[in-house]
Formats: structure tokens, sequence, C-alpha cells
């Protein structure tokens, strides 16, 4: 038992004929409806290879109308679709459950316009977030959010997961950086409230609906987002803490001392950093040879090469002082920036070659963070490695537990306790990755059943056949 949750295939759905066959190669072209059995199982396949579909079929819209006439026409057969974006989703949503036709975004990569007054990008939603950034970066401008998997995953499928990442503590979420979308609805409408402003309240803000859900009420086709200045100076400290309090107080003192120029906050455990040298080749511990508990990143971004580096440099000093960090290196030039992010946005490619991984994304309270890794390694003993690393700065903890292979006994003992202790504690059960597959039946634990009930209303009303993205997201038995 890898994937955990088991469902049945819904049986109003239609399956694959050879008169879709057609009419789809009429739509898109034959090239672009895709029938390669090797093709097939890798969009068939999660990122983490925990999660596995049988589809059949894998469509390659070009535009917008391309995509309107493929679910208008889906949805008048009862075909279910999955959208995809680049599959590096952690929740087994971006892939096929049974046969759902998979909707691959990929060629929808048109970089539209950039405002460079306003710094509003405006994009297709297949274009893949690290040629963003570099587009960007020659005119002037960075994405305001930025991830381990960039050099993969799309636009279009961050804004479907609300994706968080390493930037979120000075940018914040997408819900405010994302000023406008265009999506199709389920049967073939074209929503365009791709807007370019800051501010309009003109009625309810429709776009919402559609960050950071998953491909479940419509297929994201263009996006405006708000790209900040590129600040000329950057700093990166790679830090060692004694213990989680420390680092917590190191994150307090951080916000109070650094302010404006704070960009990123994240840590990591001891365990943590033993598996990326262990597994990550090339990867070495910038603080050894002794080894701590507890990493910390801190990143600065400024417009004062030397006033921003004076302030890390003082911050750091009187944090030495007063024994919230046990040694710590400055980045001397970009590579070495590059070697210590790669620590940190290593970890979960280490996990994946350490063998099989249990990933739970929380968010928790600051100071009641730690104590559920603690609580975890108590409770699973030597049968499992328990590491936790994350998004300090945001309260959002990536707790994972790593085994040989997947052990239906061993998740029997996490599940439902770190879902019960989370929700007690008054955390998420999804910060940033989403519910997917693997949580669509456990949003009990982070919401209200009045909420839950008003999202089922909204998937009805938007989708009323439920063909896009099924068993994700709501409880099969809500949603259909
Ligand atoms: P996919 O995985 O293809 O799809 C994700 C979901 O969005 C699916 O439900 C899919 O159906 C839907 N979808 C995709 N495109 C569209 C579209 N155009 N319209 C409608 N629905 C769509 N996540 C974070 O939040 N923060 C991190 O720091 C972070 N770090 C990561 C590091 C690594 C190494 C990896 C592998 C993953 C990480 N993730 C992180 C998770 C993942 O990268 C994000 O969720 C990302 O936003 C997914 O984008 P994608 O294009 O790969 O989407």
């Amino acid at each position: 038992g890898s994937g955990s949750t088991v469902t049945k295939r819904n049986p109003v759905f239609s399956t694959i004929n050879a008169d879709d066959i057609a009419q789809f190669k009429e739509i898109l072209g034959e090239k672009y409806v895709i029938q390669d059995e090797e093709r097939l199982l890798a969009a068939n396949t999660d990122w983490m290879r925990k999660y596995k579909g049988s589809s059949k079929l894998l469509l390659q819209p070009r535009s917008t109308e391309e995509v309107s006439q493929i679910l208008k026409y889906c949805n008048s057969r009862c075909l279910a679709v999955v959208p995809q974006g680049g599959n590096t989703g952690l929740v087994g949503g971006s892939v096929p459950v049974f046969d759902e036709v998979i909707i691959n975004m990929g060629s929808m990569n048109d970089i539209i316009s950039l405002d460079k007054v306003s710094g509003v990008l405006v994009c297709e939603a297949g274009c893949i977030l690290e040629n963003l950034v570099s587009f960007l970066d020659n005119q002037g401008f960075i994405m305001p959010l930025d991830l381990g998997a960039k050099g993969s995953c799309q636009i279009g499928g961050n804004v479907s997961t609300n994706a968080g990442g390493l930037r979120f503590v000075r940018y914040g979420s997408l819900h405010g950086n994302v000023l406008g979308l265009e999506a199709v609805l389920a049967n073939g409408i074209v929503l365009d409230m791709l807007g370019t402003l800051r501010k309009d309240n003109t009625g309810y803000d429709l776009k919402h609906l559609f960050i950071g859900s998953e491909g479940s009420l419509g297929i994201v086709t263009k996006i405006s987002i708000l790209a900040p200045p590129k600040l000329s100076s950057v700093n990166l400290a790679f830090l060692a803490c004694k213990d989680y309090v420390s680092c917590q107080n190191l994150l307090l003192e951080a916000k109070r001392k650094l302010g404006e120029i704070l960009s990123a906050f994240e840590f990591l455990d001891g365990n943590s950093m033993d598996l990326v040298l262990n597994h990550l080749e090339g990867v070495r511990n910038p603080l050894s040879p002794s080894t701590h508990d507890f990493y910390v990143l801190i990143e600065t971004t400024g417009s004062d090469e030397s006033s921003d580096k004076e302030k890390l440099e003082a911050f750091l000093l009187r944090s030495m002082e007063g024994g919230l960090i046990s040694d710590g290196v400055l980045a001397q030039d970009m590579n070495q920036a590059l070697s210590f992010w790669r620590i940190r946005e290593g970890v979960p490619e280490a996990l994946m070659k350490a063998g099989a991984v249990y990933k739970y994304d929380l968010s928790l309270p600051v100071e009641k963070m730690y104590d559920l890794v603690e609580a975890m390694r108590i409770r699973l003993g030597p049968a499992a490695e328990v590491i936790g690393y994350g998004h300090l700065g945001d309260g959002n903890l990536h707790l994972n537990i790593s085994l040989p292979e997947y052990n239906d006994n061993v998740l029997a003992q996490i599940e439902p306790f770190v879902y019960e202790w989370t929700s007690k504690h008054r955390g998420s059960i999804s910060a940033e990755h989403g519910l997917g597959l693997m949580k669509a039946n456990k949003i009990h634990y982070s919401r209200s059943p009045e909420s839950v009930h008003v999202m089922a209303s909204i998937k009805k009303l938007l989708d009323p056949n439920g063909i896009l993205n099924p068993y994700k997201v709501l409880p099969p038995s809500l949603a259909s």
C-alpha cells in the first residue's frame, strides 16, 4: 500500500472510444493527441512514484480555445479529466487515479507581456517557473515565489496549488500576488478574469476560487502576476542552533532586527542534514567538522549593499553573543549561496533517494511545531527515520517519515495520529501542498462541516458532472 487512499472508479464516467480519439485529433491535430505508452507512463506517475493512474490518453492543448473545446466535449461525453502542469505536486493531485484523460498544459508556454512600470507579468499557464525567473531577471524583476521544483513546475500548477515556497515570508501568498486569471470551466466556458489592477473590488473576486483549487473547478490558462523589482543586494547566512527554542527566538529577532530586508527564513534539523549528506552527491555541510541539531538559512534582500550587510552582520554577532546561534557562515559569493540553498532544497530529493517516504505538510503555531516531530519519533521508535524541516518563517513544517519501503503498519501508527495532533493544536493539515488524492478524505480535520458543504456546492455549480480532477480535494462522497 503506497498510495494509501483507495477509491472505486466512479461508474458515471465514460471510457474513451475511437470516436473520442478522432474528435480530439480534430480539435488538436494528430501530434497533440498522445497515446504513446512511454509518455503515458511518465504522465500517469507522480514525482514521488507513489501514485499511479492508468490513463490511455494525454492531450496537449496550445491555446485557450483548444482547452475550451476539449472540456466542452469531455463534459458532453462525461469523460473525466486531470489537469497537469509540471507534475511535481506532492499529494497525488496531478496524476489520474484511474483512466482520466490527462490534459497537460506544457505547450501553453508563451510570455504575453510585462508592464515595466507596474511590474505586472502576463503569461500562459504552462510557463515553467524557472523560465519566468530568467525572463524577469533580464528585465530587472523577480518572481514573488520560488521553490525547489522551479525547474519543472509550471506557473499554472503553482497557482492551482497556491504554492508557498521560499519567499512567502517576504512577498506573501499568491492570493495577493496573482492579479488576474483566465480559466476554462468544465463546460468549456472561458472566464476572463485576467485583470492587471492592484485594486479592484467589483463584486465577488472569482479568481480566488481557482487559486489553490487544484484543478477541481476549472483549468487555468493565463495568469497575471505582480513581479517585485529585483534588488541589488542579496545575502545568505547558513547557521546552526543548539535547540528548537533557539531557532524560534532567532526568527523573532530576525523579524525585529532585519525587518524589511528579511527575505527567507528556512530551517532543517540534524536528521535532514544527515539525509542530504548521505544521498546527494557533492553536498557538504558548510559548518563541519562539528554537527548540530538544527540549521537555519536566513536570506536578506535589499537595495543598499553596504548597509544591508552591516545590518545582517550586526544581527548575527548579537545572536551569536546571546547564544541563539552556535555557529554560522555568510555566503561569500553566488556559488556558495547556491550550495547553501542546495542543502535546504535538496531535502525532498534526498528523501526520495533514501527509499519510501510519508510526507506531511503542516501549518502549526511556531512554538508547537517541533513537538510533533519529537512525538512522532517516540511513537515510531527505530522503525523509521523522522525528519523535520521547512518554512519556519511561515509556521510551515514539513514532517517526513522515511523508511526502506512503504509499510501499512507504520502508516497506521502515523495516521490518523498526525492529523488529530494537528487539528488539536488548531493547525492545518495542508499548509501549501494542497489536498489532492492523499488528503481528500481528511479535509474535516482542518475545515468545518459547514465550510466543506459550501465548497461542495461551489464544485457542483461549476462542474455539475464532476469531470474535473475527480477523487481529489473533496471527499468523493460529496463531490459527485
Ligand atoms: P502539478 O503537480 O502538475 O499539479 C498540481 C495540481 O494542480 C494538480 O491537482 C493539477 O491537477 C493542478 N493543475 C496543474 N496545472 C493546472 C492548470 N493549469 N489549471 C488547473 N489545475 C492545474 N510546493 C510548495 O508550495 N512550496 C514548496 O516549497 C515546494 N517545494 C517543492 C520542492 C520539490 C523538490 C518538489 C518536487 C515539490 C515541491 N512543492 C512545493 C510541490 C509542488 O512543486 C507545487 O505544488 C507546485 O506548485 C506544483 O506545480 P506543477 O506545475 O508541478 O503542478
